[in-house]
């Protein structure tokens, strides 16, 4: 797998797009999908400054099924001003997974839905994390924000009411931290967040985060 990286001032395009070819078209023998990868530098005090509105999206965690459930998640996540004070600035990492027509229409139910991100998204979501996990070690002091809940383990320990059984791999969802979500993804990264209810969007997105000093 090609993956291009940008070192602390290296000048990178405000967003770099790259089509996904053969490395995100399998899934299984009749699910395909694509990939396409975006990257948007900013400040931390942009962040917090024109995106942190953390009451409204804390009560809207309450309403997620994984609250409480997953230590990458609320409630016990830091607040964003604290957790970001050391950094100056970061990159904004979005995987739109693309699901073609012939994708889409095997989603008839919610359920099938899910069976289909499973195979697709989620398997996105973890390897965007790994990957990050080792950019991470290309910036001495930096830190990875995740997309979405951990998913390193198939079943996270909180519901077992045990510690994390991997805190220095565990990042915390950029979801978790209070920032308007769609507003911020629509400006910084030119990309509109969709929903389908009962089947699949065109695309769902990915977005994680990498912050330095
Ligand atoms: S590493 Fe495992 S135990 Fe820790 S937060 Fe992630 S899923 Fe949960």
């Amino acid at each position: 797998m090609h993956r291009r990286y940008w070192l602390p001032g290296e000048e990178i395009p405000p967003a770099v797009v790259t089509s996904g070819g053969k490395e995100g078209e399998l899934v299984m023998a009749s699910v395909k999908y694509d990939i396409e990868v975006q990257v948007s530098r900013v400040s931390v005090s942009r962040l917090l400054s024109e995106y942190w509105n953390p009451d409204p999206v804390r009560e809207a965690c309450k309403l997620c099924p994984d609250y409480g459930k997953v230590w990458s998640c609320p409630p016990g996540v830091p607040e964003a001003d604290d957790y970001l004070k050391p950094f100056r600035e970061g990159f904004l990492i979005a995987v739109k997974v693309k699901y073609p027509e012939e994708t889409r229409t095997l989603a008839v139910s919610a359920a099938k839905a899910q069976e289909i991100r499973n195979q697709t998204y989620e398997k996105v979501k973890r390897n965007l994390l790994l990957t990050l996990l080792e950019l991470e070690k290309e910036f001495p002091g930096g830190i990875c924000i995740g997309a979405g809940r951990c998913i390193l383990c198939s079943h996270c320990a909180r519901q077992d009411g045990e510690s994390c059984r991997y805190p220095k791999l565990r990042r915390y969802s950029i979801t978790a931290f209070g920032f308007d979500f769609a507003r911020m993804v629509r400006d910084l990264l030119g990309i509109e967040l969709l929903w389908s209810p009962d089947g699949l969007p065109e695309y769902d997105v990915a977005v994680s985060g990498l912050f330095y000093t």
